[in-house]
């Protein structure tokens, strides 16, 4: 018999959502291998994993579900070329859409400032937009904890800043969570916008599956990572359960949502956020980067303040005995533990070695990460 999956588990590796996974099976496509009769817990075989991803690609691609339900029980050549054909017809069209809106404007293309010119103003990590200068200040700290290795990397540099968390579990975990942050640094470089960042994050997700697939391994990570913006704002692309909190004041929030079984059951009202820590799932992820070929990242935009602080941490840091707070999801003025930590130290560096240590000596059984990022 072929190793069964959790549909959490399945849905993580191929990367369609659990409900675009329920709504296939209604459908007869993708149907699951097996069904607890007395939980009702759905549970798919390895071997599914293959036509699961076609259907992910062919979602990414743009085809209707109900073609995609026709086409995979019977797979034809034909029906793919008049995809593709398709598909350059729509291009085609959307190209001479905004050729037309250019001319309308009179605009030329390629006039936009050069990259170059652009970077060059942003030297000294000064941020201005709306008549306010904001400086940026930063700091990080990572521990192994109670693990082998470290899988949890970060990045700290003028244009980004991002934590990511190797798939505890999976093999080759540090290098999923190592080779995500390279790949978005180079991507991201001198600096990027929105549209950039998105598409960084996207290789970044081709680049760690490629890999895995060339090396014969189930790779994968977390990934939550903020760059500064021109205009006073930082974006922010986040996946799995890695977080960004920001402290304003005495205030504590968590801006980014965990992508974990539980946290969904939190969010539906399933499940209450003081059981999340004694749940067998609470570290089963719904979505993550590079174990799908496709990836849907989140993004939220922050405006950036003089006196925020801002943390990106892993689950090792945050989950850790003083910290634990259930969740978190229904404490908007956050964990208090970590709120007082946080505000422990004036500067970055510090806070960051002493939040750390804290999780160190709280005996946190992961790799623990912290990146403080002040805006002066
Ligand atoms: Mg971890």
């Amino acid at each position: 018999m072929d190793e069964l999956l959790g549909i959490s588990d399945f849905s993580a590796r191929c990367g369609l959502s659990v409900k675009m996974l329920r709504t296939y099976a209604a459908r007869g496509v993708v149907v699951p291998a097996a069904v607890d009769a007395s939980s009702g817990y759905r549970y798919y075989a390895a071997g599914q994993l293959h036509d699961a991803r076609v259907v992910a690609l062919l979602r990414q691609a743009g085809v209707p579900v109900r073609d995609i339900a026709a086409f995979i029980g019977r797979p034809e050549q034909e029906q793919l070329d008049r995809w593709a054909r398709q598909l350059d017809r729509e291009w085609a069209g959307r190209r001479r859409a905004l050729d037309e809106a250019r001319a309308a404007l009179g605009m030329v293309p390629g006039a936009a400032p050069a990259v170059d010119e652009r970077s060059q103003e942003r030297r000294g990590q000064q941020r201005k937009g709306g008549g306010m200068t904001c400086m940026l200040a930063a700091g990080a700290a990572t521990h192994v904890g109670g693990r082998a290795s470290n899988e949890d990397a970060l990045v700290v540099s003028e244009h980004l800043y991002a934590v990511a968390d190797g798939l505890g579990g999976l093999e080759m975990g540090d290098v999923a969570s190592r080779l995500a942050l390279d790949t978005l640094a180079a991507a991201v470089g001198n600096g990027s916008g929105t549209a950039e960042l998105l598409a960084a994050g996207l290789e970044a997700n081709d680049t760690v599956w490629r890999h895995g697939g060339k090396h014969a391994v189930a790779i994968g990570t977390t990934l939550t990572a903020f760059v500064p913006t021109e205009d006073g704002a930082a974006m922010v692309i986040h996946v799995g359960d890695s977080r960004l909190y920001r402290l304003r004041g005495n205030r504590l929030e968590q801006l980014t949502e965990d992508h974990t079984v539980t946290a969904d059951l939190v969010r539906t009202g399933a499940l209450r956020a003081e059981d999340v820590s004694s749940h067998p799932h609470r570290h089963v992820l719904t979505r993550a980067l590079g174990v799908a070929p496709a990836v849907e990242l989140d993004q939220v935009h922050v405006r950036l303040e003089a006196g925020d602080r801002f943390l990106l941490c892993t689950d090792g840091l945050y989950a850790a005995g003083l910290y634990a707070d259930g969740d978190g999801l229904l404490q908007p003025e956050g964990p208090a533990a970590l709120r007082d930590a946080l505000a422990a130290s004036a500067e970055p560096q510090a806070c960051a070695d002493g939040l750390v240590a804290i999780a160190v000596g709280a005996g946190t059984t992961d790799n623990a990460t912290a990146v403080v990022i002040d805006v002066r």
